[in-house]
């Protein structure tokens, strides 16, 4: 066995980003790509979004099974890593095959939170975190349009709310039931929150927030109805979408330090140095000193190059800007940096009445922006954000001022 090998743990947004880095630099042959999917990386954002609504769309790798073979990458689809041996160096997969790595790098993601009360395997009750569960989600929408029946979304967070935007897109009954207080109330402003809520309502989908839910009545492999606010409310299909956990068993089972996520120094590496983590599953500091795990595109992919600057023995901490987007139908969210806890919010209108930029600043500097259809504001406020956030508030508030001119 090859004695400097790299092995990745882990077939998604992460994963792909990583073997292109290491893939730039000449070292694809150094390279085991293993993925619990049976299918190459692919862009996971669409599932919730374009793909539930064309049939005919199909799952968009990142690269080509030619790509890989060109870089000497090997790739083991559907042969998920059962095991890690650190001390000798090696991992073992479910098949059975052995791999000897010099480094790992575990890119293992989230999987959707589920309910004890409702047991797996239900056969109206979905979760969406992979191509699979969205093929198999395509079908059943298609089938409750048809029928006329209404699909119900357990969460009102990003998956629930863009799986919502597209079923009602295709003209089923929707109903969305949150237990907190808000929509999106782990991830933007209450501002924002309000704005969304108003939103779906204006698309047909019933809202109901802070909710209690206190039961759920099954028969043989379906969900027949959920207890709500003290009313029985029948279910004809059901989303999940409560959230994700993080994959982290396999750091866990071999000793490395978890806590809600695999804990990495800003080079990525874990308490072992020849380990390393990226993507959803991480837990990374941030300037501020404390210690947080994002889910988004971004930050795997940005992890993904600091991990392969640190593999080819350049220390580059991680120091991006967050960001993030969600398509919820006709609306499109963006947002830069991290809502602060205690802010100033000032408005600025967009160049439509339906888009319209919030900007968070703390101490007079500007830390978030969340946008609402205004993709330019969203790309200036991440640029005054990186460049230290020091504006003129009455500036932001006017639209006639070029964000731009702030830059200087
Ligand atoms: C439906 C959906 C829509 C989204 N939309 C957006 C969006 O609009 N904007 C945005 O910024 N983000 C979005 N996200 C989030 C974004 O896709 C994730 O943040 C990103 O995929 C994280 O990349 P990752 O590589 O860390 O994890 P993932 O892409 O989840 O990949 C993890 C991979 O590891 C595999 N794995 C797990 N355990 C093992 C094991 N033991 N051995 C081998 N392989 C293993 C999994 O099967 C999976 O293939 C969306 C996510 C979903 C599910």
């Amino acid at each position: 066995m090859s004695t400097d090998q790299i092995v990745i743990a882990g077939g998604g947004h992460a994963a792909a980003a990583l073997c292109v880095g290491l893939a730039e630099a000449g070292q694809g042959g150094r390279v085991h790509l293993v993925s619990a999917e049976n299918e190459l990386p692919y862009q996971r954002p669409p599932l919730s979004k374009s793909f539930l609504k064309n049939a005919d769309e199909t799952v968009a790798p990142h690269k080509a099974a030619a790509w890989y073979a060109e870089q000497g990458i090997q790739v083991h689809l559907s042969d998920p890593v059962d095991s890690i041996d650190r001390k000798v160096g090696q991992v073992l997969l479910r098949s059975g095959t052995v791999l000897a790595y010099q480094h790992l790098v575990l890119a293992t993601g989230t999987r959707a939170r589920t309910l004890d009360a409702l047991p797996p395997g239900l056969s109206n009750v979905h979760v969406l975190r992979d191509a699979e569960h969205a093929r198999s989600l395509r079908t059943r929408l298609g089938e409750t349009v048809a029928a006329g029946r209404r699909f119900t979304v357990l969460g009102g967070g990003f998956i629930g709310l863009e799986l919502a935007a597209s079923a009602r897109q295709l003209g089923l009954e929707v109903t969305v039931l949150e237990v907190t207080p808000r929509l999106l109330g782990r991830s933007v402003s209450a501002s924002l929150s309000e704005h969304v809520l108003a939103h779906h309502r204006s698309m047909g989908t019933e809202v109901q927030i802070g909710v209690r839910i206190e039961g759920f009545e099954l028969q043989e492999d379906r969900l027949l109805s959920m207890q709500v606010n003290g009313n029985r409310v029948a279910v004809d299909e059901l989303l999940l979408g409560i959230g994700a956990v993080p994959e982290t068993r396999l750091a866990a089972d071999c000793g490395l330090a978890v806590d809600n996520g695999i804990v990495v120094d800003a080079c990525m590496r874990t308490s072992d140095p020849a380990v390393l983590a990226i993507g959803d599953c991480a837990a990374f500091p941030t300037t501020g000193g404390a210690r947080i795990r994002l889910e988004s595109v971004q930050n795997a992919n940005d992890q993904a190059r600091t991990a392969a600057a640190t593999l080819l023995g350049r220390d580059e901490p991680y120091r991006s800007l967050p960001w993030f987007w969600s398509e919820q139908g006709p609306m499109r969210l963006q947002m830069a940096g991290l809502l602060p806890t205690s802010q100033e919010t000032i408005r600025r209108a967009g160049a439509s009445a339906s888009s319209f930029t919030l900007f968070h600043l703390h101490e007079g500097r500007l830390l978030c922006a969340e946008s609402v259809n205004a993709p330019l504001d969203h790309m200036m406020s991440r640029k005054l954000i990186e460049a230290g956030g020091l504006v003129n508030a009455a500036s932001l508030a006017d639209p006639s001022v070029p964000l731009k001119s702030m830059l200087a």
